[in-house]
């Protein structure tokens, strides 16, 4: 678990999260965290980085960049954070992911479909830093390799 990554932006970004009920008080004590506090926009997506990049859900991901857009144009984002969680259901129903616990091919899967979106965000935005992350369930963060 971090306590803070290692630099805290001193520019506005944006959060893409999942929308778990379980983890909302959590998400804003992780951003309060790291010195974020009411400088970032908030898009939150079934799956995180899943919602916003899964082929079947075209009208997700075309949600998620025009709030991106959006977000550059109001607020001057310079970067955009991934949330990840573990035990998503959204892995769960649209890719038929279960993940015990402790399993450590679920960072990877998560990894793996940020990466993704990343190459995504650089394809359109490539002046727009990425970085993702992982919760667990009890609000611990973990900065994932993408
Ligand atoms: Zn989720």
């Amino acid at each position: 678990m971090i306590s803070s990554p290692p630099h805290t932006p001193v520019q506005n970004i944006l959060l893409l999260s999942c929308m778990d009920l379980r983890l909302l008080d959590e998400t804003v004590a992780f951003m309060d965290r790291i010195g974020m506090t009411n400088r970032y926009d908030h898009v939150i997506l079934a799956g995180a980085s899943l919602g916003a990049s899964y082929d079947g859900l075209p009208h997700w991901g075309q949600t998620f960049w025009d709030h991106v857009d959006i977000a550059r144009e109001l607020h001057d984002i310079r970067e955009i954070y991934i949330l990840e969680h573990s035990q998503c259901g959204a892995y769960r129903k649209l890719l038929g992911l279960v993940f015990g616990e402790h399993d450590e091919t679920e960072a990877l899967a998560h990894a793996e479909v940020a990466s993704r979106l990343k190459s995504q965000i650089r394809d359109r935005h490539p002046d727009l830093g990425v970085r993702a992350f992982l919760m667990d369930l009890s609000g611990g963060v973990t900065e994932l390799a993408i």
